[in-house]
């Protein structure tokens, strides 16, 4: 299977130990939908250091819908992420997710989000605010209904 942004092979790779393909050009990240959520239990990185990658990965927005790698269809956007950049694109047809840089780190980062604020972390909770400002989410989506919700 090739990346949808850079056309190169993608490898297989072990992911917070899932099994996940990635692009080594540009850290795209392609998973299956049913180990998603075994991304966000077995992630050992904290938030500052979630915030640290994203800021690394934070490359050119990716606008366009990708194709599928095993189909080929242009993929259906789960939710948009800023200005018309969106965050996980998904094939309901290969169960497959799309995960342009940086979006992994996000997703990781609102599923921790809730403890941050029972420890009060302020600095960081207001990093996190910036950097999902703008992002709006498909409550139809399973799997944005996986994000927790956030606290004003
Ligand atoms: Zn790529
Ligand atoms: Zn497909």
């Amino acid at each position: 299977m090739k990346c949808p942004r850079c056309a190169l092979r993608l490898q297989k790779v072990s992911c917070q130990s899932v099994n996940v393909h990635c692009c080594s050009e540009c850290c795209g990240i392609l998973v299956g939908r049913d180990r998603l959520s075994r991304l966000a239990v077995t992630s050992r990185k904290t938030i500052v250091e979630l915030i640290q990658d994203w800021e690394q990965r934070q490359l050119l927005p990716a606008v366009e819908r990708p194709r599928c790698p095993e189909c080929r269809i242009v993929m259906d956007a789960a939710a948009s992420f800023g200005r018309g950049r969106f965050m996980f694109a998904e094939c309901r047809k290969c169960q497959l997710l799309w995960m342009d840089p940086g979006d992994l780190e996000v997703w990781l980062i609102a599923c921790l989000v809730q403890d941050f604020h029972r420890q009060g972390d302020q600095v960081q909770i207001q990093q996190f605010d910036t950097l999902l400002a703008g992002m709006q989410v498909d409550r139809q989506s399973l799997l944005i209904a996986k994000i927790p919700r956030l606290e004003e």
